[in-house]
C-alpha cells in the first residue's frame, strides 16, 4: 500500500485524488489518507503529489503512517 505522511498537512493539492484509479482516498479537515486495504499499489499518486508527501509501505518507519492512514479512512 502507499500511505499519506506529514507532508500533506495543509496541501491544498488534490491532484493524487483524482488519479487514484479505486478511489480510495479519504478527506479530513487538514490532511487526506490512503485507506491501506482498498489501495491497489499502483503508484500513480507519489509523482502526482506536489508536497512528496506520499510513500510507499515499504519505507522505513512506515508502520505507524499505516496505522494512520487505515484509523482515519475508517472514520472519514
Ligand atoms: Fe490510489 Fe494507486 Fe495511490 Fe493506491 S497507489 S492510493 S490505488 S493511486
Amino acid at each position: 500500500t502507499y500511505v499519506v505522511t506529514e507532508n500533506c498537512i495543509a496541501c491544498k493539492y488534490m491532484d493524487c485524488v483524482e488519479v487514484c484509479p479505486v478511489d480510495c482516498f479519504y478527506e479530513g479537515e487538514n490532511t487526506l489518507v490512503i485507506h491501506p486495504d482498498e489501495c491497489i499499489d499502483c503508484g500513480v499518486c507519489e509523482p502526482e503529489c506536489p508536497a512528496d508527501a506520499i510513500r510507499p509501505d515499504t519505507e522505513p518507519d512506515s508502520e505507524r503512517w499505516v496505522d494512520f492512514n487505515r484509523k482515519y479512512a475508517e472514520i472519514w
